[in-house]
């Protein structure tokens, strides 16, 4: 079974390899360069000589994405990715257009450990970690598939990112590299539920890509209900990582707040988040909370959404209310997994 995961190697790594190999210091260049355009297979690497290209085969292997299931929305075009990795795990990507280019929202783990109740990724727990080539592959596939070059990343599907932190870190460098897909830091998004310590962890790379902080709720009793992480670490621990966070970056923080109705939607919560908030260079995002069929939550309606956007800005609060893309093909986050995953229990499974 080969065992190097060429996609997740830096450039260094590979010229180390190489070396002992004894091949010349260039092949390192070359190489980099077709893993990191998306090569699927040895031999597409027509400027390695054939019997180095053999034994690629024998150490190592291209970590890649398959299409499994494509699903395109009517309303705006959004595209939902299910994707079937080397070992049979799916995980989900959403490729979205924007005026300014084509965002991919992908995924850092198979299923998730932080337990939101709101959310879908996380109902059966994590099955694994992915691999930076694995994180890597969904833009590959998504490009090969859709034909657009992806401009934008945000790590916003399955999993929680600085829970497999160093794998994501691998992948921040490699996807940003000028001799590979080289999207600007700043064209990054991380979204984060609040683990502190990989908050300040991430702080001390001084990446400037946007972090996102999931917060959902402006008290401790409520979060913690909501959100297991918040009863390890709750929301003051949580907003002075964001705080060291900004100062080492100069990046605005991005606050995450999916509006449930009567939950976290009255106007004493919007006060409550405004006074949180209020200390930082930031912006609040809300989002009409997407429903779960395994959950019993509603999202708020337009009028609570507005009343309580209109709160926050009334007492000078950056707010943005996110579009909905892609509301009619089970666009949040760990839903399509799940159907597929319950349909490949069936004995007449056929997902193509
Ligand atoms: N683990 C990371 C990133 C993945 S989730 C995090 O927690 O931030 C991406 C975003 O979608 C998070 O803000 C998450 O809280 C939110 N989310 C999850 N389920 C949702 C739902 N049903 N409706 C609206 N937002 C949801």
């Amino acid at each position: 079974m080969p065992q190097l995961d060429f996609r997740s190697c830096t450039l260094e790594e590979l010229s180390a390899y190489l070396a002992g190999l004894g091949e010349p210091a260039y092949r390192a260049r070359q190489l980099f360069g077709w893993l990191q355009s998306g090569a699927t297979d040895f031999d597409e690497m027509r400027n390695l000589p054939n019997p180095l290209r053999a034994r690629l085969r024998e150490d190592g292997y291209l970590a890649a994405a398959v299409v499994e299931k494509r699903l395109t929305s009517r309303l705006d075009d959004t595209v939902k990715y299910l994707f079937r990795l080397h070992d049979g795990a799916f995980v989900e990507s959403v490729l979205m257009h924007y005026h300014h280019g084509r965002t991919l929202c992908i995924s850092t783990q198979v299923g998730c450990n932080m337990g939101c109740s709101f959310c879908a990724s996380t109902l059966t727990g994590k099955a694994r970690d992915l691999t930076a080539s694995e994180m890597l592959a969904q833009i590959f596939a998504s490009q090969a598939d859709s034909g657009h070059r992806v401009d934008g990343v945000v790590l916003m599907g399955m999993g929680e990112p600085l829970d497999n932190f160093d794998q994501t870190v691998r992948f921040l460098q490699l996807v940003s590299h000028e001799q590979g897909l080289h999207i600007g830091l700043r064209h990054i998004s991380l979204s984060t539920c609040g683990i502190v310590p990989g908050i300040e962890k991430l702080a001390t790379y001084r990446f400037p890509i946007t972090l996102s902080v999931s917060l959902h709720a402006p008290d401790d009793a409520l979060r913690s209900r909501l959100m297991p992480v918040n009863r390890r670490w709750g929301i003051e621990p949580l907003l002075a990582a964001c705080r060291h966070y900004q100062e080492a970056t100069g990046r605005r923080i991005s606050f995450e707040y999916a509006m449930i109705r009567d939950v976290n939607d009255s106007d004493a919560h919007a006060r409550a988040l405004a006074a949180r908030v209020r200390p930082f260079l930031s912006h609040v995002n809300l989002i009409p909370a997407n429903p779960v069929v395994e959950r019993d939550f509603v999202r708020s309606d337009r009028k609570r959404l507005e009343a309580f956007a209109g709160r926050l800005t009334s007492l000078g609060v950056n707010v943005t209310v996110r579009r909905t893309l892609g509301a009619d093909i089970e666009a949040s986050c760990g839903q399509l997994r799940r159907s597929a995953e319950a349909e490949r229990g069936k004995p007449d499974a056929n997902l193509q």
